[in-house]
């Protein structure tokens, strides 16, 4: 593949004149086209171009471009911009047309961003594949044979496609760190409330986080300050400091990483665990303290997910009715019948799978057996990774238990497809920050995730570049 993208080198190539614009817009939606991933749900040619004409122009008039004007990036399609069609890859909202930007989109634009166009995605952000897609699945860019992962797969997937500079996923359970492992990409999930989720079509709301996808962990800390921050619409944002590049960019010291004592026991690929414990080895050679810490909650932070998830998402896809949002099937001779037929029709197996199980745990005689446990074993893992963060700075993990796995190989097993979240769903459960950059791999990617103290992304971007410096990349 090319040389891969990155803020710095776009902003320089542009104002120094070396690329215009528009050719650079111009040369990621062709190659969107010639590499047909299906990646992009939709694609906004004409405004894209326009927006590069009005770069081309401040250009030619001797101003200096700001850090991010002109940088293109693509959006998943569960997150509004105005105007535009957001279809969360559902039949259900196929026509649908925001009539707002969501607050992360307001930014980007003030940043000066070119917004390319939405990508494709799990329908309602529902699976680890990218395979429920109304629009059809994603093609892996390392092998078009394989799935990039999910739900954000198309995001995780422009980006390594060298399609955009950077995009921005949305991650309940792992679908931004999990589709950037399988696509050797970096995916930043941010503490529960630091970027706000107002205009993101909510999966699960106690769990989602919008998050950022990029080629290096420094453009994941740049695009991340750029959507970081409180937001009136979303009492559960809260204002917080930008990040410091220069200090991610300096020497990393006197941290101690944990690592979990038991996840061998789970059936994990044998290269990802000897990439590892690779990683481990010259860590403790390089003197770096690393303990062995108790998560043997792992498993019961999917059983907890597997819970709370549909439960929340059934009660938030209860809108779409097909009367004030989504399809009419114009099927039906009573209301009953008419929402039957509106939500049968429109939308896929997954979503009736998960809607069916929520409205089950949340049901009277069921609710306290499921979903009150599901919260006060949430309590629980919440405070044992309090404890796990008076040991240890950072925990480290593999990403996935599996690399990119074959298109249609999982999708007819759920429970299997669940699995390829274990390592990633505790993050959400607690509200932590987590990234997952890309392991030494001999041919398809391999993720390392690191997790990190509530609010800590400054220190997991910190240790993220100097591991990707010192010990992956040389
Ligand atoms: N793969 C997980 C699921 O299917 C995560 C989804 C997500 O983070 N949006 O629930």
């Amino acid at each position: 593949m090319n040389q891969k993208f990155t803020i710095e080198q776009i902003n320089r190539d542009l104002n120094t004149k070396s690329i215009s614009c528009v050719d650079l817009i111009r040369s990621c939606i062709e190659k969107i086209k010639i590499d047909a991933l299906n990646d992009f749900i939709s694609i906004f040619e004409d405004d894209a171009i326009e927006q590069a004409q009005k770069i081309d122009e401040k250009i030619k008039s001797g101003k200096k471009l700001e850090f991010l004007e002109g940088v293109p990036v693509a959006i998943k399609d569960n997150i509004l911009v105005k105007n535009k069609k957001c279809t969360a890859a559902s039949k259900m909202l196929a026509n649908y047309i925001a009539s707002y930007d969501a607050h992360v989109i307001e930014k980007l634009k003030n940043s000066g961003v070119i917004i390319l166009g939405k990508t494709n995605m799990d329908e309602f952000a529902m699976g680890s594949s990218n395979e429920t897609s109304f629009f059809g699945n994603v093609l892996n860019p390392h092998d078009k044979t394989r799935v990039p992962g999910g739900s954000s797969g198309g995001s995780a997937a422009s980006v390594s496609a060298n399609h955009c500079v950077f995009s921005l996923g949305s991650d309940t359970g792992g679908s931004i760190r999990q589709p950037a492992s399988f696509c050797g990409v970096c995916g930043l999930k941010p503490s529960y409330g630091r970027v706000s989720r107002s205009g993101l079509i909510s999966l699960a709301s106690s769990l989602d986080q919008i998050g950022v996808i990029a080629n290096s962990v420094i453009d994941c800390a740049i695009s991340f300050n750029s959507i970081c921050g409180r937001d009136k619409l979303d009492m559960t944002s809260f204002k917080s400091e930008i990040l410091d590049i220069s200090k991610i960019q300096s020497d990393v010291n006197n941290i101690v990483v944990g690592i979990p004592k038991n996840f061998h026991k789970f059936s994990i690929d044998n290269e990802i665990l000897a990439s590892f414990d690779n990683l481990i080895y010259n860590l403790k050679k390089a003197k770096i303290k690393v303990k062995e810490i108790d998560m043997s909650f792992m498993d019961c932070a999917l059983s907890v997910y597997c819970i709370i998830q549909p439960a929340e998402s059934s009660a938030n896809l209860a809108r779409y009715d097909g009367f004030r949002y989504g399809f009419d099937s114009k099927i039906y001779d009573s209301l009953k019948n008419a929402y039957e037929n509106n939500r049968t029709i429109a939308m896929g197996d997954e979503v009736k799978r998960r809607i069916l199980i929520g409205t089950y745990v949340l049901s009277s005689g069921y609710k306290d057996a499921y979903y009150n446990k599901a919260r006060l074993v949430q309590l629980d893992i919440k405070n044992k990774f309090n404890e796990i963060f008076k040991k240890v700075d950072f925990i480290l993990t593999p990403t996935s238990p599996s690399k990119a796995f074959k298109i249609g190989e999982k999708i007819k097993d759920p429970l299997t497809m669940y699995f390829s979240d274990i390592f990633t769903v505790s993050a959400n459960i607690a509200g932590l920050p987590a990234i997952s950059i890309p392991l030494k791999s001999n041919d398809l990617p391999i993720g390392l995730q690191i997790i990190g103290k509530y609010m800590d992304e400054e220190n997991i971007l910190h240790l993220s570049y100097n591991l990707d410096k010192k010990f992956i990349n040389i």
